[in-house]
């Protein structure tokens, strides 16, 4: 059997149960949930040593930035679920007054999830909860590049989830490549850009949408007019989270002249502070991924003048923290995303000049200013377009829930966390709900059309209205108050209508 034909037959089981309706009530996704928060526990230790094995990450760091981040996002969805699941109604117009209208959301059914290995459980675990929040059955594509945290994930997954809605996988780009193939209702992929253009590609075969969580270059302005100690600490902690492996870490920094040679004597300080006088000393600070990433990033390396770290471990892919200046803006290092601890910083004189580099280069899943000037700050938000403007701070956006986190251009497709998960894998289907009585205010609107009252009518119910009759105004009158009275008289004594407070 083909690796497609296996997936095929693991497709066809699940949505077998999808059809039958399994999923949708709320006690089952509760209950699912509930299994997920068990589960979370359960594996808490050993996903803390694998993740420890396969990058030598610190268990706390992993805790707080990765497991406690899943778990939190799991407990808010917990707490929401019901209200979610609700109809949301809106407010119709005076010609729909007496009707139902509202938004169901139905789940979109089969969910492919495609992971992948610098937060192992975050970026699979997280979509996977949005799915069951939804109501759909899901396929889980682990990544091949973190085989000890993947490992254990396959493991609890199929331990604690119903196996008849969701499956979990191991494997590379031969089980990817066979997933794609089939027809999904929506396709959610963590990944680079490159990976992200062949799945938006395989989706387009069939239509289907697709949530694409991408990389990229995130940069960072920092203003002459800031608090420069803070904003150095806060910088580097972003850049070295993770080893510089994270989607959202900075990417370069474009520094006010003025403020360049203390903003570089503050990070030096600070990853003293952090990481001790020798980096490759401390637990704290992460190893990366594999020789193919190290490779790359200490060929990254030349592409500048090292003025902070620099030093490297081939035996066990250590890099330092790495601060590059005169970095040349066609060089590689400012080409690809660096992800890894080497940080370029750029000085500028004219914020315009920044301007008009970003607008050369991709937009940017994250946009960081340090900055005390609020005129500065509005003209960021409003000229640097970026999945999100980040304030005064490295990374602390995507652990508020009810900000969506994802996107923009080649950043990516799609936001999620908190609701905005829920809302990838579902439909909300628009409903109008008609009484069935009342046939003689719909007579209005059927043919013949020969009345001249009835074009009144139609005119003085519509919201934009530049060419309105006036004659007749005697009739329009009489016939729209007399309407629109019946209209609001039944609207209130009708559930679910606004008047009622359906809404
Ligand atoms: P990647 O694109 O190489 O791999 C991601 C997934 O795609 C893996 O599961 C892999 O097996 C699969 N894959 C790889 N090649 C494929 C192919 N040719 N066809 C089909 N599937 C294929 O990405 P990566 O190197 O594992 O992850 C790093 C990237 O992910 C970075 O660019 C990072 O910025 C991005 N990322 C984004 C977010 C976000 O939330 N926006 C989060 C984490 C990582």
């Amino acid at each position: 059997m083909s690796l497609e034909e296996e997936y095929q037959k693991i497709q066809d089981e699940l949505q077998t149960s999808f059809d039958s309706g399994v999923t949708l009530p709320y006690e089952y996704r509760i209950g699912q949930l509930k299994k997920c928060a068990a589960m979370i526990k359960a594996m808490e230790k050993e996903y803390l040593e694998a993740v420890h094995k396969d990058m030598r990450k610190h268990p706390m760091e992993t805790n707080g930035t990765d497991l406690k981040f899943t778990e939190s996002e799991l407990g808010y969805a917990m707490k929401h679920l019901k209200g979610w699941m609700a109809d949301q109604y809106v407010k119709t117009d005076l010609v729909n007054k007496l009707d139902y209208a509202y938004q169901h959301p139905e789940p979109k059914g089969m969910i492919l999830v495609i992971g992948t290995w610098n937060y192992p459980m975050q970026c699979t675990l997280v979509p996977l909860i949005g799915a069951i929040c939804a109501g759909c059955c899901a396929v889980v594509k682990l990544s091949e590049v973190a085989p000890t945290a993947s490992a254990v994930m396959k493991k609890y997954f199929d331990l604690f989830l119903d196996p008849l809605c969701y499956r979990t996988l191991e494997g590379g780009v031969d089980t990817a490549t066979a997933l794609l193939k089939l027809r999904w209702d929506h396709i959610f992929f963590t990944g680079s850009v490159s990976v992200g253009k062949i799945v938006a590609k395989a989706a387009a075969v069939n239509l289907t949408p697709v949530t694409l969580e991408l990389g990229g270059k995130c940069p960072v302005i920092v203003d002459e007019n800031t608090n420069i100690d803070t904003a150095a600490k806060r910088i580097i902690w972003g850049k070295c989270v993770n080893a510089g492996q994270t989607c959202i870490a900075p990417d370069y920094i474009y520094c006010h002249k003025k403020q360049m040679p203390t903003l570089i004597e503050r990070m030096k300080q600070h990853i003293t502070d952090m990481y001790g006088e020798d980096p490759e000393q401390s637990d704290g600070f992460a190893r990366i991924i594999n020789q193919g990433h190290y490779n790359r990033l200490k060929s990254l390396m030349n592409d500048g003048t090292v003025v902070i770290g620099g030093k490297t471990n081939d035996e066990t892919n250590y890099i330092s923290p790495t601060i590059l200046t005169n970095t040349p803006l066609d060089s590689k290092v400012m080409q690809d995303e660096i992800f890894g601890p080497i940080l370029p910083i750029m000085e500028y004189e004219d914020i315009q000049s920044v301007f008009k580099f970003f607008r050369t280069r991709e937009k940017p899943l994250v946009c960081y200013l340090f900055s005390s000037n609020a005129k500065l700050v509005d003209e960021v938000k409003k000229k640097v377009s970026a999945g999100t403007l980040d304030v005064n701070d490295c990374l602390m956006h995507m652990m508020i829930p009810t900000l969506p986190f994802g996107g923009v251009g080649h950043s990516g497709i799609g936001k999620y966390h908190g609701k905005s998960t829920f809302d990838q894998f579902s439909h909300h289907k628009s409903v109008l709900h008609k009484p069935i009585g009342m046939e003689s205010v719909n007579n209005l609107r059927y043919p013949p059309y020969d009345a001249e009252w009835k074009q009144n009518l139609i005119y003085s119910l519509a919201y934009y209205k530049p060419n309105a009759p006036t004659s007749n105004g005697f009739a329009k009158y009489a016939v729209t108050s007399t309407m629109a009275g019946a209209a609001f008289a039944y609207a209130y004594s009708y559930p679910g209508s606004s008047g009622s407070g359906g809404q």
